[in-house]
């Protein structure tokens, strides 16, 4: 019979995020830049550059803090001019993005990365 623990495991950690495409290590990024119009890609590994945010949660043991998502920030400059292009990335604990701010330049593609 199916373990208790399994379903228990199940319940607390999920199947949260069933369509997530958070197995992918990195992201790739591409960026159109404002000043010149060179489309820039640029590979960010999730581990690295992923900042946790927690948010505090009524648990067991009181308050707790848990993972509320990811925040990326990013400064890419091309090769063709000297305009620096900050792109800020907010993702949810799945880590699918959620909305994100760029200041000179455009967001072309984000895809998934080995
Ligand atoms: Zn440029």
């Amino acid at each position: 019979m199916p373990g208790l623990l399994e379903k228990l495991r199940e319940v607390v950690l999920g199947s949260r995020c069933p369509d997530s495409n958070g197995t992918a290590p990195a992201l790739m990024i591409t960026v159109r830049c404002k000043h010149c119009g060179e489309e820039i890609r640029t590979r960010v590994e999730k581990a690295h550059a992923f900042q946790e945010q927690y948010e505090m949660v009524a648990g067991e043991h009181g308050e707790e803090p848990e993972v509320s998502g990811y925040l990326l920030q990013k400064e890419i400059l091309g090769a063709k001019c000297q305009n620096l292009i900050s792109l800020t990335m907010h993702f949810d604990p799945c880590t699918r993005l959620l909305k994100y701010e760029i200041q000179g330049g455009e967001l072309v593609e984000v895809s998934d990365s080995d």
